[in-house]
């Protein structure tokens, strides 16, 4: 069976909103290091890693041996009812990385539920349903995460769990503030917050939630020091911040662990998921430990923190520490920043390079030099084929669909960084010819 037969039989059964990306879609059927091979035999090397799942590259032995060896035990699961050794342990070492003090820790199986568990005991424990949100965040697809996702293109139901208000901060390049300095823009976002509690909250808020760099929205940078300025309004309410780091943990930014040490400030709870696991399923909460204990109530995941997920996640993060790839995100990404900022000067169509470590957005607008940004969704569309067609994947997101999310595992070389820029400067060089 070809893919185009399997993505015939994907679009009948699956639904119509579970989109596929290229054309003639992928299935990956093998993957080594940073590299991936579909099903015709085409190899690629991956620049989205799964949406940031794949924190350390695919095949590596380390994570393969700690899986196997609790699956050789015969115990893929029995419940969270029992103890979990692993799950114990991760645990601890996520807690003492939080830098939160007293923390607990939850272990969901994704970053949706992560988020959901934030909500639920952020408002338990301010016993208040309002919620502060960026403007442009994606944080999951479940009942409460889509409330709280304030991209339009995200938004799969308007019915709302919660009672929600969205802030400026988040998408810059296009914000009515964008064009300020960092120290004027971090002034408006404040007396914008400080506005929307004052004119469309009660005050008692329960939490604002915020990803320090937002992910599906565009890989956009805050000025560091914004959530500083937020979190002093925000103390003086009483209000928590859920840092949402399921893209922007482990280190990807490269200059810090945690997205939101970039501000200088510790969450009262963050949430994280995809890069912990390598490709394994596993999310969860780190929070304070009295705000984690306001729930009172039984409330167990059935899977979350499971012994394969646990065992795998565990493996992941020794290794990553072990290994520094916090380092080699900083180093890389620099030097993957420098060249794509050389692209941009090339080429008209490039209208923002932007992003911290391995996590570096290309906001792509129309052809003519106008500096007027403009959404262009099917130039975004275009670099991916072609990038595809020249053996390299990557990510596209945006509030428009119009930025070029570049991601890979954090264990990239020079080399692959190198290949990755040469196969996108000739197709955005190819896509801009096409506009001509
Ligand atoms: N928060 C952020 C910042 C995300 O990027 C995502 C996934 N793209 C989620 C939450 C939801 O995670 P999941 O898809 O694992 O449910």
């Amino acid at each position: 069976m070809t893919e185009s037969e399997l993505a015939a039989r994907h679009r009948a059964v699956l639904p119509d909103w579970l989109a596929l990306y290229y054309r003639e879609p992928i299935e990956i059927v093998r993957a080594s290091g940073r590299r991936v091979t579909d099903a015709a035999g085409r190899t690629y090397l991956d620049f989205f890693a799964g949406i940031l799942t794949n924190a350390i590259g695919y095949d590596v032995a380390e994570i393969s041996d700690a899986v196997r060896a609790q699956l050789d035990t015969g115990v893929l699961h029995t419940s969270t009812l029992y103890l979990i050794r692993k799950q114990v342990e991760l645990a601890e070492q996520i807690a003492r990385l939080s830098g939160i003090p007293g923390a607990k820790v939850f272990f969901t199986n994704s970053g949706t539920e992560a988020n959901e568990t934030a909500l639920m005991i952020a408002t338990q424990y301010r016993r208040s349903n309002q919620i502060l949100a960026l403007r442009n965040s994606y944080h999951g697809r479940a009942f409460g995460t889509v409330a709280i996702t304030g991209n339009r293109g995200w938004s799969a139901s308007s019915l709302s769990p919660v009672k929600v208000s969205y802030v400026h901060g988040g998408y810059r390049y296009r914000d009515a503030f964008g064009a300020l300095s960092d120290e004027d823009y971090i002034k408006a976002c404040t007396e914008d917050l400080r506005d929307v509690l004052e004119t469309t909250t009660s005050g008692d808020v329960a939490a604002l939630i915020a990803e320090p760099i937002q992910g599906v929205g565009g890989f956009n940078v805050p000025p560091d020091g914004l959530f500083a300025a937020f979190k002093e309004i925000l103390d003086a309410y009483g209000i928590l911040l859920i840092s949402d780091e399921v893209q922007t943990g482990w280190g990807r930014t490269g200059e810090h662990f945690w997205g939101m040490q970039a501000h200088g400030v510790t969450a009262d709870a963050m949430t994280f998921a995809k890069g912990l696991g390598n490709g394994l399923a596993i999310g969860g909460v780190v929070a304070r430990g009295d705000v984690m204990d306001s729930i009172t109530a039984n409330s167990i995941s059935t899977f979350g923190g499971n012994p394969i997920a646990t065992a795998g996640a565990k493996a992941t993060l020794d290794y990553l520490l072990d290994n520094d790839l916090q380092s080699n995100a900083a180093k890389l990404g620099n030097h993957l920043m420098a060249g794509l900022r050389e692209l941009a000067e090339r080429h008209d169509i490039v209208g923002d390079v932007r992003g911290k470590g391995l996590m570096i957005g290309v906001e792509l607008v129309e052809a003519g030099g106008s500096g007027i940004p403009a959404p262009s969704p099917s130039l975004a569309a275009a670099v991916l084929e072609e990038t595809r067609a020249r053996g390299l994947l990557v990510g596209k997101g945006g509030l428009y669909n119009n930025v070029i999310r570049l991601a890979p595992p954090m264990t990239l070389t020079h080399e692959e960084a190198d290949e990755a820029l040469e196969i996108l400067g000739a197709s955005i060089a190819a896509v801009r010819e096409g506009t001509k």
